[in-house]
């Protein structure tokens, strides 16, 4: 008896192990740019990884868009006036089968004036770090984006601290609601990644600048990244995110998850060249790095990689990178830099 258990019991660990992989390699509906400005109607390329898709919009903004072929672009008379974004539906015919997906394309007003809020603006605002009123004076200042940073937990949900660990709780190794219960120094709850998105939602100016944090192993890394960029799109908030980490293996999962993605490396151990052989976006360093190769500020320029130096505060060194005319400059000085920006 026994004997015929264990064959049907390794049967249904493979058979389940089976489904969990195919689970986590779901192909998406896929959108290359997901904004619109009166400088630019062309929106993105539709595409499924690995398969021939053949591609039809609907639903009540179709009206708005054109699309030829794959490529989505905004009718010119819808891009002067209007609302902040408009939802499409997307369905794709493949062998497999129909797919849907609804994106959201979004009226780009996002201020360019290199000025990213590190954790939110909290320093001069009373704001605790990556709360919510942090990310809102960010919003507020007008910067260019807001930086938070995002831990998974034990259960798996997504929660935004900085450190690993919060009030003695290790954040990898406790429940969401247990979290959910410590306050912040402001007195606001530390938020859930979906709090914090639906609330950069509501704006079209400052961009979202998500960090995922490492975490204790590479399966949860990966897990992670997938967990992320699920929310991200379940939300439809794909127009307002760009994505960092320390952690090469969550930037590498972003990018095969979806090639398109805003996805820059903060470690500061990999040469623009690496980067750019890797399809990232950007490096994202600590400013002592661009100070020992500053070869790598002409360098990721030419590869047409984005420059991001963090966490620059002192006054000569902001006005170093402002000189270097980099894409951003991380900051918990947002105020005095916009001031420096503007002069
Ligand atoms: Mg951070």
């Amino acid at each position: 008896m026994l004997k015929n258990l264990i064959p049907c019991a390794l049967i249904l660990m493979m058979s389940v192990k089976t489904t969990i992989i195919s689970a986590q390699q779901k192909p998406y509906i896929l959108l290359s740019g997901h904004t619109f400005s009166t400088k630019n109607s062309e929106i993105g390329t539709l595409s499924i990884p690995g398969k021939d898709a053949k591609f039809k919009i609907s639903g009540d903004n179709v009206s708005v868009f054109r699309l030829k072929k794959n490529k989505l672009s905004i009718r010119r008379e819808a891009i002067s006036s209007g609302p902040k974004w408009y939802d499409l539906n997307v369905s794709a015919e493949t062998a497999a089968g129909t797919m849907k997906e609804t994106f959201r394309i979004l009226r780009d007003e996002f201020n360019r004036n290199t000025v990213i809020a590190h954790r939110g603006a909290w320093k001069h605002t009373g704001a605790a770090e990556n709360s919510i009123s942090a990310l809102q004076h960010a919003v507020r200042l007008a910067c260019q984006g807001s930086e938070f940073d995002v831990h998974m937990t034990l259960d798996s949900a997504l929660v935004i601290n900085h450190d690993p660990s919060f009030k003695g709780k290790v954040i990898h190794s406790t429940t969401f609601a247990e979290l959910k219960q410590l306050k912040l120094s402001n007195g606001e709850n530390m938020p859930g990644l979906d709090e914090y998105l639906t609330e950069g939602m509501k704006q079209n100016t400052t961009k979202l600048v998500l960090e995922l944090k490492p975490t204790i192993s590479k399966e949860r890394a990966v897990q992670s990244a997938r967990k992320v960029y699920e929310m991200a799109r379940s939300m439809k908030a794909q127009a307002w995110i760009d994505y960092i980490s320390f952690d090469y293996n969550i930037c590498h999962e972003l990018m095969r998850i979806d090639p398109n993605l805003r996805v820059a490396y903060l470690n500061g151990d990999k040469s623009p060249e690496v980067l750019a052989a890797d399809k990232m976006w950007g490096l994202d360093y600590n400013q002592s790095v661009f100070q020992k190769n500053p070869s790598w500020i002409a360098s990721a320029k030419e590869k047409g990689l984005t420059i991001n130096a963090w966490t620059v505060n002192d006054p000569k060194l902001l006005q170093w990178f402002i000189d270097q005319k980099i894409d951003f400059i991380t900051t918990n000085e947002p105020e005095l830099l916009l001031k420096m920006i503007k002069k």
